[in-house]
């Protein structure tokens, strides 16, 4: 019997087969994914884990695959989509949400509420559960000062809580990053309250730093690389020269030098090239290691 049919049998979601990689990453990479399974309760997740693990297929819960490069133009198995994780409760300055909802939506859904703390989150692309992941932030802010504690399902496929203190949230990097094999299924925020007017007018005006600085009109995953100590990935980029250099339809982006933007038909493979272009001339001419933000999938 094929894995699609195995897997329909379960009856634990939506399963579907044969998926373009573009439409799962927002680097829009071309290749495609042999399953997509979106398990609609934590019982139809668990049950979906244990399959995989018993028939040893390789699998991987996927946001919305804004920090990830498919290094193949195949991948053989199964991506695990948390989309149907979808709620959203807000109660006075305490907010629940689904791992898959989006993180953009979520930040202006609590910052019309008049909840102060997630503003930081409305131009960053990713879900919920992603953003726990990668520590996610921006404006000196991230997931570590509003998250209250989260809902994990762990190795042992049980249910936990884990508090802020146990995610060892840092610098775009957390406890589930080291640990891989914890999924993360909700997350309690912390917020305060403030004025709806002041927090809209924060995020419109960061919408147009973002939209003026950013290569939006895009695809990419946002910036490539950490920032060194005391300085800016996208300035030693920019001063080699790099901007507008390509591999295949990999570009470093005109505009930010810490972007690489898809023209059309790149694949995972063309961005980790250009990637290793760049890291390679940075240490022979700066002696600066750069260390990558995006994450690579094999
Ligand atoms: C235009 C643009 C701008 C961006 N700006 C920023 C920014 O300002 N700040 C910033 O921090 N990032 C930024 N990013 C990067 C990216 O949006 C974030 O890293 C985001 O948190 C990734 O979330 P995701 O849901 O897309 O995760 P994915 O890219 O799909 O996955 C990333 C990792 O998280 C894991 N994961 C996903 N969901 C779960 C879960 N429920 N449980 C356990 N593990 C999980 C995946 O397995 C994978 O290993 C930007 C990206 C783009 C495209």
């Amino acid at each position: 019997m094929s894995l699609e049919k195995e897997l329909k049998k379960l009856n634990i979601g939506k399963i579907k087969e044969k998926q373009k990689l573009e439409d799962f990453t927002t680097y829009k990479l071309q290749g495609e994914i042999k399953l997509v399974a979106y398990p609609k309760s934590v019982d139809d997740l668990r049950k979906l884990l244990l399959f995989l693990r018993t028939n040893d297929i390789k699998h991987m819960v996927i946001g919305r695959g804004s920090n990830l490069i498919f290094v193949n133009d195949y991948y053989d198995g199964v991506l695990i989509n948390l989309e149907e994780f979808n709620g959203i409760e807000i109660d006075e300055d305490t907010v629940v949400s689904g791992a898959g909802v989006n993180l953009i939506k979520l930040a202006y859904k609590v910052s019309r509420a008049g909840l102060v703390g997630l503003e930081f989150a409305a131009g960053i692309p990713g879900t919920v559960g992603g953003a726990i992941y990668m520590n996610a932030g921006a404006y000196g802010s991230d997931m570590g000062y509003v998250v209250d504690e989260i809902v994990v399902l762990d190795p042992n496929l049980e249910v936990k809580i884990l508090k802020n203190r146990d995610l060892n949230f840092h610098y775009r990097t957390s406890f589930l990053q080291k640990n891989k094999e914890y999924i993360c299924l909700e997350v309690k925020f912390k917020l305060v309250k403030g004025s709806v007017n002041i927090l809209m007018d924060i995020i419109e005006d960061r919408k147009q730093r973002r939209l003026s600085s950013q290569p939006l009109e895009y695809p990419s995953a946002g910036s490539v690389f950490r920032n060194p100590e005391n300085d800016y990935a996208g300035r030693l980029i920019e001063e080699l020269g790099f901007k507008g250099k390509n591999i295949g339809d990999a570009f470093v982006s005109e505009k930010h030098a810490n972007f690489i933007v898809n023209y059309g038909k790149a694949t995972g493979k063309d961005v980790k090239m250009l990637i290793e272009e760049i890291t390679n001339q940075v240490k022979e001419k700066y002696s600066v290691d750069l260390k990558i933000e995006q994450e690579y999938i094999e």
